[in-house]
């Protein structure tokens, strides 16, 4: 019996992680290996999934900078290699290639996953039970000034973009992984990078402000008519990480109906901003009940990181996520509140965003 039925679950779903590039990396490295099966590797595959709840989320295309990079080892934030930028060619090629990956699982899932163009999509998966993937884009490389590349990813599938990874394009500048740092780092938006926001939402792809600097924060707000998501990003007054949200722009969030997805990088939690994966779940609970505070109970959602981050080691892959929630029920907030987190503040910010 698959454990994600049981009534002790709720499932999730989940703003972001870095699955398909895991498993790239991992074919890439002759180390291919088999989605639905269960394995110690990487942060999730499907039994793992099942086990923690995992619905569904935001799978991201993300590009990196160095393909010499040793992704056996962690990512090492210091190195300028792994911020260089990017040939739109090459950003191409390589998001074909996570791409077709997703298309490839889901045919290979036989029905167990399913790529969702919209909400509706995702709550008919959810019920159905089928892993729901909405396919997202780290960083806009990949796209050509001309949009000709958005048109057809969006075609193929493509319902969410961040314009920016932690590294300039043609569109933006991103904040470097600094801390302490205030996230306002450098320019905002170019031109391009405005009519970018702007060609999203006459497709109604989503704009998601992480790794954003604070001037292209201002910059998008200042454009967008969509609500305002940062998918995976946490509170700068209780981690003053480049990557957090300040007060200021939580609050814009809020008064846009948006949505904040925590994310579970240590780095990004801990106060003193180490990468110690010895950090208890009450960090994520601090930020949460932060943002709950801030933000209101419905713009509060998930945005793990998986396979992308260092995680609390309590939250050590996908198959641990009801502890997370077990850790919100601890802290005080009701059931109402942790379903509404897990997914359906998400699920109501895609409604609104998306269709
Ligand atoms: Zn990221």
């Amino acid at each position: 019996m698959s454990p994600a039925a049981t009534s002790t679950h709720t499932p999730i779903f989940d703003g972001h992680n870095d699955t398909l590039l895991k498993l790239e990396i991992d074919a890439g490295a002759g180390r291919e290996r088999d989605f639905f099966q269960r394995s110690q590797r990487g942060h999730m595959d499907l039994p793992r999934a099942r086990d923690g709840g995992f619905a569904g989320g935001l799978f991201a295309m993300f590009v990196p900078s160095n393909p010499d990079q040793d992704f056996s080892k962690p990512f090492n934030p210091r190195d300028p290699a792994n911020y260089a930028e990017l040939p739109q060619p090459d950003a191409l090629a390589f998001t074909h290639s996570l791409m077709a990956r997703a298309f490839r699982l889901e045919r290979a899932s036989g029905g167990r996953m399913k790529i969702c163009r919209n909400a509706a999509e995702i709550r008919s998966a959810m019920q159905q039970g089928q892993v729901a993937i909405s396919l997202h884009m780290e960083g806009a490389e990949a796209i050509d000034g001309d949009f000709h590349a958005l048109e057809v990813l969006y075609a193929a599938g493509l319902r969410s973009l961040g314009p920016v990874w932690s590294r300039k394009n043609i569109f933006a500048d991103g904040v470097p992984m600094a801390f302490p740092s205030s996230p306002d780092t450098g320019p905002g938006l170019t031109s391009a990078g405005r009519a970018l926001v702007t060609a999203c939402n006459q497709l109604k792809i989503l704009i998601d402000l992480s790794h954003l600097t604070e001037k292209g924060f201002w910059d998008v707000a200042s454009i967008t008519d969509a609500p305002l998501v940062a998918s995976h990003s946490n509170a700068h007054a209780l981690c003053a990480s480049a990557r957090n949200l300040t007060d200021r722009q939580l609050d814009a969030i809020r008064e846009s109906r948006g949505l904040v997805g925590l994310n579970f990088h240590v780095a990004f939690l801990r106060e003193d901003g180490q990468h110690r994966s010895a950090t208890a779940l009450d960090v994520i609970a601090r930020h949460a009940a932060y943002l709950v505070e801030r933000l209101g109970e419905d713009h509060v959602g998930l945005g793990s990181d998986f396979d992308g981050c260092m995680p609390p080691a309590d939250l050590k892959d996908v198959s641990r996520l009801q502890y997370l929630l077990s850790a919100f029920r601890n802290a005080g907030m009701t059931d109402a509140m942790v379903e509404k987190i897990a997914w359906k503040n998400w699920l109501r910010v895609l409604e609104e965003t998306q269709s």
